[in-house]
């Protein structure tokens, strides 16, 4: 077994080289808190409350709102942000809809998948069951106790084939690979996540 190393970085700036704004944003206790839409609450240690607009680069500070400077809390929302303590704008922290783990996903994503169960439109995934080669269209916000096929009248959960799968698996649309390659409208099929298997090699074909 090998032991991973870690990269060679510095893991903090040279406070010596920076301004004093750039300093007090990584040295003094600020909490952040994502406020949807870019905007963030910047709670200072000074009690104060201000509001960080990051796509207007805007705060509501003295000291952007009079001198119009890149304050200590524009900063210190940059830092939270590539430090992933909170999520950039157009995110936010959800559960994993497969994995359970909390992760940044797009703000408008339903499901939320964390990156590692992240399926998106052309995916080539293998179905677990017949080895079927399959393309994803889409993950849709139905579980699989929720989603009604209607060509039988049962949820993906109860159909047949699909037993032993969780029921509140995200249902994924897709088609098979020979039909999306010889028909322009090929039929969409309705299957439980966990029947996918969308490992690195799913997509080969044997
Ligand atoms: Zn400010
Ligand atoms: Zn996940």
């Amino acid at each position: 077994m090998s032991h991973a190393r870690s990269p060679k970085v510095a893991l903090a700036p040279d406070l010596r080289e920076l301004d004093e704004r750039a300093v007090r944003a990584w040295t003094e206790p600020m909490a952040v808190t994502p406020l949807g839409g870019g905007v963030y609450r910047v709670d200072t240690h000074e009690d104060h409350s201000y509001s960080v607009d990051v796509p207007g680069q805007r705060c509501t500070c003295p000291d952007h709102r009079y001198r119009g400077a890149q304050c200590k809390h524009l900063r210190r929302v940059a830092i939270e942000i590539t430090q992933e303590r909170v999520p950039a704008p157009g995110k936010r922290e959800a559960d994993c809809a497969v994995c359970g783990r909390e992760s940044f996903v797009p703000e408008t994503a339903d499901p939320p998948l964390c990156d590692d169960c992240r399926l998106e439109p052309d995916d080539v995934v293998r179905d677990w069951e017949t080895g079927d080669r399959l393309v994803v269209t889409r993950v849709v916000p139905e579980r699989a106790d929720e989603y009604v096929i209607e060509s039988v009248g049962t949820t993906v959960a109860d159909y047949e084939t699909n037993e032993g799968y969780p029921a509140d698996d995200p249902v994924v649309e897709v088609t098979y690979l020979g039909d999306a390659a010889q028909r322009d409208e090929p039929r969409t099929y309705a299957f439980p996540y966990s029947r996918l298997d969308h490992g690195e090699d799913a997509a080969l074909i044997d």
